[in-house]
């Protein structure tokens, strides 16, 4: 069984971590992320979509995507979403040497900068990350999630997807999709039934 929400006990066991965006009783905000592009016409098809509902939202970058599609990363920035770092190349932080993988988050965060703007922050590969880093990280803002789409897993029905988003959405939840070839099967089902969603029940999607 794919388990889309976070078992509750993952927040206490790593609280330095961010898990859930800020959100207030007058202002139902939830934070739509998505992962691993710019990806032409995925990332295209997103902003229409999330342009659709005027929801702004974060997405989190591969450095040498970023490079390869400066103009659609340009498009993300001026379309008022944000941008977090995911290293200069999908790094996995448990396959790799913590030089090499520090090297790649730093590199990542330098693209970024080249396009005038800051990172909200950093959203490790896979969700991996070895103790060793996560000890020295304190500085840096790591943000997972609360909803795991599921979108790149090309075996999920996406019906049962969209329900089980729906049933763990709340104010500040923060949800993972993927602008990715990969995920675009599910992805262009999912995200516009839960855009729709989120308007109709009040949740008003915002960026990180
Ligand atoms: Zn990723």
């Amino acid at each position: 069984m794919f388990i889309h929400q976070i078992p509750s006990f993952i927040p206490l066991v790593f609280p330095k971590l961010i898990w859930e965006g800020s959100h207030h009783p007058d202002e139902p905000n939830v934070y739509f992320t998505f992962d691993d592009g710019p990806c032409p016409e995925i990332t295209n098809f997103v902003l229409d979509e999330l342009n659709k509902y005027r929801a702004k939202a974060t997405f989190f970058c591969i450095g040498k995507n970023m490079l390869d599609f400066p103009e659609l990363t340009q498009q993300i920035i001026q379309s008022g979403h944000s941008i977090g770092n995911h290293t200069m190349h999908h790094g996995n932080a448990w396959k790799m040497d913590e030089n090499a993988y520090l090297d790649q988050i730093q590199k990542c965060e330098e693209v970024i900068r080249r396009f005038g703007i800051q990172s909200i922050g950093f959203r490790p590969p896979y969700g991996r990350l070895k103790p060793s880093f996560y000890q020295k990280t304190k500085a840096c803002k790591i943000i997972m999630w609360s909803i795991l789409t599921g979108d790149y897993n090309v075996r999920l029905d996406p019906q049962h997807v969209i329900s089980s988003c729906k049933k763990a959405l709340k104010p500040g939840s923060i949800l993972v999709f993927h602008d990715s070839m990969k995920a675009f099967p599910l992805l262009k089902i999912v995200l516009p039934v839960l855009l729709d969603y989120c308007n109709q029940q009040g949740l008003k999607p915002i960026s990180l």
